[in-house]
């Protein structure tokens, strides 16, 4: 019997894919036999991610680009080459983001904007011609990376559960609306987890937070991209339009 979790012929695009909770996706990815290509900031970064994940299995493939994900034509050209390369796209992970914890009185409106240009409008520019090749290949499935602060909000940074509550809203949409042409949208909402993204934050607000997780401890990235590879697989052939919290009950 075929493993239900097999993605082998498959090819994904992860974005943000070079550190983190992106980069155990696409790990996950191609140890099930998915063909990925990992979107990045920067050449250097990129270049890193692929090295590491060669050295560790030479005969995965995977390749890299780093268009600026705020720019709807780079990000469109970008996908287009996928599709060109490897003559299919079945799986988008929008994953790539970043966050703010800024009091109110403090926020510039620059900095509003970053953090919707990149966890909003990036989100949208990469599903538009996404959409477009699954629709066109009979289906495919696409998994937006949302938080915890989307159900909860947060004390500070209101920027960030802002852009989280949108891709929700982008998620729960779009599931409805792509349905006819058997494409699932999904979204993943990690808890605290032990990335860079949480090594940034000051020390007494990871603590703080670490002690109200009921579970007794933030999350393992490769524990969140379990999430993302059911998501992808045919176990979820049935699931869209969900929002999967991976928080050790932390939200509640
Ligand atoms: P990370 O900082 O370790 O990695 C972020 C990734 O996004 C990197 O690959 C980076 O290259 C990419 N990125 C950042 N800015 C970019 C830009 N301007 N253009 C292109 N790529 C850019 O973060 P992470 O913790 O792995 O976060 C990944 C996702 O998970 C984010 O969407 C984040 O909001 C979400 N998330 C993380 C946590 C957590 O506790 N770590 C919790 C909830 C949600």
């Amino acid at each position: 019997m075929k493993n239900p979790l097999d993605l082998t012929g498959k090819v994904a695009v992860v974005t943000g894919g070079t550190r983190g909770i992106g980069f155990e996706v696409v790990r996950k990815y191609l140890q099930n036999g998915a063909k990925v290509v990992l979107f990045g900031s920067r050449q250097e970064s990129v270049d890193k991610a692929l090295a590491k994940l060669k050295a560790e299995n030479e005969t995965w493939e995977v390749d890299g680009l780093y268009p600026d994900l705020t720019n709807a034509q780079e990000v469109e050209k970008a996908i287009l080459s996928v599709k060109e390369k490897f003559g299919r796209l079945d799986i988008l992970v929008n994953n790539a983001g970043i966050s703010q914890n800024t009091p109110l009185y403090q926020y510039t409106i620059e900095e509003f904007d970053q953090i919707i240009d990149l966890n909003v409008k990036a989100v949208f520019y990469a599903i538009l011609p996404a959409a477009k090749i699954m629709k066109e290949q009979g289906g495919g499935c696409i998994i937006n990376t949302s938080s915890m602060v989307s159900i909860s909000g947060q004390p500070a940074g209101v920027g960030y559960p802002a852009s989280k509550f949108a891709v929700n809203g982008i998620t729960i949409s779009l599931a409805r609306e792509l349905g006819k042409d058997h494409i699932r949208v999904n979204a993943v909402a990690p808890g605290v987890t032990k990335t860079d993204m949480v090594a940034s934050l000051p020390e007494e607000m990871v603590a703080r937070i670490s002690a109200q997780i009921p579970y007794g401890r933030p999350g393992e990235p490769a524990e969140v991209a379990d999430a993302f590879l059911f998501l992808a697989s045919d176990l979820a052939s049935y699931v869209t339009g969900e929002i999967l919290s991976v928080d050790g009950a932390a939200k509640s």
